[in-house]
């Protein structure tokens, strides 16, 4: 179990922790105070890590199926029993409410379970049909090798399980870089996985920064495929370092996503989503419906409800009460989202509620839950990712302008439609470009659907099978009769 307010070790290589030269210092975004330092990687680590996941390769990948869900099922049993003490990392180092972090490891769980399943049939080969019979081929799925995953910051540990689940139920091994930001879960999650019976080699973590581990693994000619979740500009520079040794590459990246509120929309629903969509681990997510296009005829209704519900939203620490919100993760992204708002402000968006530190919170990253209204189309606040608790309402004539201006952007993850007319919104549905829309329903994510987006969201799809084959490769026998 990892010690706070110390120096913890950064690596786990080969099967053993080791210190790193990099010291990465870790701090709680509720109080700015430090909560412990990450001696984190180099190149060298890095290059040791993937030596060690290509010497473990033969092994892991001619394990059977079943010996891979075992061994997947121990490391979900070992986050249920450290249940409390991640939430309590993911809490403090990230902020979230105690709630929302459980939400977290539960995630973290059904997808360790999940991929257990699909692990038992990963590899089974399957005939083909062929148009003759002198003939016959088999088709045969192959884990692709040494892999490595990098994660961002705001929901760490289930962007890992995403990653990490399917590509050791694949049989491949890996090198993961967690975020420098918020190192610490990973850290209980590798000291979990060190004790599920996983041969060494097979699961190595290099902590570290972008630079001094991240690009080092994008480069590496051991590791065959790299597996991204972040910002759009640091996913181009993973693609362009993978273009070298012709790597795979998966990547998970941002989103400006709309939730339209149509004319039969239940207006509570309506306003219950558009808080969740926007405000939930205080809106920093690549999921946020940040814009909220609202039918005409409710658009009054609309704003006067929201205004009574975002008043009720409290923020804080979320060791200090019972809160909804928690603080943004680290000073940067305090500046940044401060910075948009003001922008917006600036190009002549109406401030309707909040944009400010809120009352009564002295110190630690927090922003109220804010909302803007006559957003310029063609403003960075309507159309630039803001991972901060901002909503933008506009209201729109008819589905079809709905339709129009939620598809007008150059990313397409997901989004939301709020609608009692069950046809109309199941045709709204179909005709937005994003890889997961909701209808009346939360963000609800099961490891059995896809996830990714459209456009410059996504590049492959994680979770589901789709998430089991980003890891794996095609071989086909074919042999004359
Ligand atoms: P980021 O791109 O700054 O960092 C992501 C990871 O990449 C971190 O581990 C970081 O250290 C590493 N990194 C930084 N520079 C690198 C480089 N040159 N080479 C290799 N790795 C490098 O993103 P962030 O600020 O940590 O996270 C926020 C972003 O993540 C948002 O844009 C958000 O939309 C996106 N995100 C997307 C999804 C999704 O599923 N689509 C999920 C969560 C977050």
């Amino acid at each position: 179990m990892i010690a706070l307010n110390q120096t913890v070790a950064g690596l786990y290589i080969d099967g053993a922790w080791q210190h790193g030269p990099q010291l990465l210092a870790v701090t709680n975004p509720s109080n700015e105070q430090p909560l412990a330092q990450v001696a984190g990687g180099d190149a060298q680590a890095v290059e040791r890590a993937a030596l060690a996941a290509q010497q473990a390769f033969a092994g892991w990948s001619s394990t059977s199926g079943a010996q891979r869900a075992e061994v997947l099922r121990s490391i979900a049993r070992g986050v249920e029993a450290r249940r409390e003490r991640l939430i309590e990392l993911q809490s403090s180092n990230n902020g979230k409410p105690l709630g929302e972090a459980g939400m977290d490891v539960d995630d973290v769980i059904a997808t360790f379970d999940y991929y257990a399943g699909l692990a038992e049939v990963a590899g089974l080969d399957v005939d083909v049909a062929l148009p003759t019979d002198d003939f016959v081929a088999r088709v045969r799925r192959e884990p692709c090798g040494v892999v490595g995953l990098i994660v961002p910051w705001n929901f760490p540990m289930v962007t890992t399980a995403w990653k990490l689940a399917p590509a050791l139920a694949a049989g491949c091994c890996v090198v993961l870089k967690p975020s420098e930001v918020t190192p610490l879960a990973e850290l209980e999650l590798a000291a979990i996985i060190a004790e599920a019976g996983l041969p060494n080699g097979v699961f190595n973590l290099v902590c570290g920064t972008g630079l001094a581990v991240g690009a080092p693994i994008a480069s590496d000619p051991r590791i065959a495929k790299v597996s991204f979740t972040g910002s759009n500009a640091v996913g181009v520079q993973v693609m362009q370092r993978a273009a070298e040794t012709v790597k795979g590459v998966s990547l998970e990246l941002g989103g400006k996503s709309a939730l339209l509120v149509l004319e039969s929309a239940d207006l509570a629903l309506a306003v219950e989503l558009a808080c969740a969509g926007g405000f939930f681990n205080a809106g920093q997510m690549c999921s946020a419906t940040s814009r909220v296009l609202i039918a005409e005829a409710l658009y009054e209704d609309f704003v006067t409800l929201l205004k009574q519900r975002v008043a009720e939203i409290r923020v804080g620490d979320p060791f200090t009460g019972e809160w909804d919100m928690g603080p943004l993760v680290n000073q940067a992204q305090y500046q940044r989202v401060l910075a948009h708002i003001e922008q917006g402000v600036h190009v002549g968006a109406q401030l309707l509620l909040g944009g400010q530190r809120p009352v009564g919170q002295p110190c630690g990253y927090f922003v109220e839950p804010t909302v803007f209204t006559e957003v310029p189309l063609d403003s960075a606040l309507w159309r630039e990712e803001i991972f901060g608790p901002v909503l933008c309402l506009r209201r729109v004539a008819d589905e079809a302008e709905a339709l129009r201006l939620a598809n007008d952007s150059e990313f397409g993850l997901v989004a939301s439609v709020v609608g009692q007319d069950l046809q109309a919104a199941q045709r709204v549905a179909n005709g937005l470009q994003a890889g997961l829309v909701w209808i009346n329903a939360p963000q609800v994510i099961f490891p059995q659907t896809a996830w990714g987006g459209y456009k410059q969201s996504s590049l492959g799809r994680e979770l589901g099978p789709w998430g089991l084959s980003a890891f794996q490769e095609i071989k086909h026998v074919v042999r004359a009769v």
